[in-house]
């Protein structure tokens, strides 16, 4: 395991580790480890209203999302898809002013299972 050495002003001294932080492909990389069992009944968050997203001048779901289940569309609207979620709440957070996200766990059995727990 490489050693972390920081530094106030670059960041990590190590190139490799400093490369592997910096890699926009890290998360995707990470998240095709874990396997999802969809509950294809039930949708367990959604978008309350979309009309309510065209007041939104944030939209902050879909930068904070890491597994980029909220997709701006053209006419200002946001799709939001389930299938990919990993139950981190972010969602349910940024959407602080007009509270339109509706968040609960999937059911029991459906959902992320994380490779290492
Ligand atoms: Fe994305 Fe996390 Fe919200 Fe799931 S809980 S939709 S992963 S921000």
């Amino acid at each position: 395991m490489a050693k972390l050495e920081a530094n106030s002003t670059t960041g990590p001294a190590n190139p490799s580790l400093r490369a592997a932080i910096l890699d926009p492909a890290a998360i995707e990389r990470k998240l095709a480890l874990n396997t999802y069992n969809v509950d294809m009944t039930r949708a367990h968050i959604r978008i309350i209203d979309n009309n309510v997203c065209l007041r939104c001048e944030r939209q902050q779901c879909i930068n904070c999302c890491p597994a980029n289940c909220y997709v701006p569309q053209d006419d200002g609207r946001v799709v939001f898809s389930y299938e990919g979620c990993v139950e981190c709440g972010t969602c349910r957070i940024v959407c602080n002013i007009y509270r339109n996200v509706e968040w609960t766990y999937p059911r029991g059995g459906f959902g992320i299972q994380y490779q290492f727990g």
